[in-house]
């Protein structure tokens, strides 16, 4: 059986983190986030954590060796025996060349296109749940019941470090020099679908299940 893996793309702040976690639920695939895996093995005390503290901290990318490991680990596994939902990563070519070589998947790019200014605000305001991980933006989406999750009710909130205006700034000219032209190439090597992540959580989700119902 074909899996399928959907690839979210797009800036950071354009949204894949919030949209990939309800498309994970709506699919029932896993929503495997590079950065997410990143960010628990930095919680862990051990020379792999520290190295890649070392890049995160800075905006750097993880060496594509370290990535595609842990990512052909996550796609062997059982939990991904139909497909996943990849947010994150490929992030350069030489990642992306590391997905292609699967047999026996399809599959779809989907791009998050958003402005720049918009997505150093987005990020600028975001924080998440440090138990169960709900992201929020103190701009535009907070906890219904202020100071605490909406998810598990807990009061325990996190912003990321490597969300301060210089590191994004980092972050976004290695989006430009290496991810950038693989966004280029994913557009011939496999079905590509652009959604308007400019526009509100809601109608994001409109258009991604136009994308999903038709495809
Ligand atoms: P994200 O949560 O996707 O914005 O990722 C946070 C940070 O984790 C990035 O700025 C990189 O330092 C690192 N990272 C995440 N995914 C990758 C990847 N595919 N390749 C290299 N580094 C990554």
């Amino acid at each position: 059986m074909l899996k399928t893996l959907l690839v979210l793309l797009g800036l950071p702040g354009s949204g894949k983190g919030t949209q990939g976690k309800f498309l994970s639920d709506k699919l029932s695939l896993p929503h495997i986030s590079t950065g997410d895996i990143l960010r628990k093995i930095m919680s862990s005390d051990s020379d792999i954590s520290r190295e890649v503290k070392e890049y995160v901290s800075n905006g750097m990318l993880v060496s594509d060796e370290l990535m595609n490991r842990l990512v052909d680990n996550y796609l062997g596994s059982d939990d991904c025996a139909n497909g996943c939902i990849l947010d994150g990563y490929p992030r350069n070519i030489d990642q992306l060349n590391n997905i292609l070589k699967n047999q026996n998947v399809e599959i779809k790019f989907i791009f998050f296109d958003l402005n720049q200014d918009i997505a150093l605000k987005r990020i600028l305001g975001r924080f998440q749940c440090g138990d169960c991980g709900k992201l929020y933006n103190k701009y535009y989406s907070f906890p219904i019941n202020s100071g605490r999750c909406d998810n598990c009710e807990s009061e325990n909130f996190v912003f990321r470090s490597d969300d301060s205006e210089n590191i994004i700034k980092q972050r976004f000219d290695l989006y430009k020099k290496e991810t950038l032209p693989m966004i280029d190439l994913c557009r011939e090597k496999g079905q590509f679908f652009l959604v308007d992540a400019g526009k509100s959580e809601k109608e994001v989700v409109e258009q991604l299940d136009k994308v999903i119902e038709k495809n």
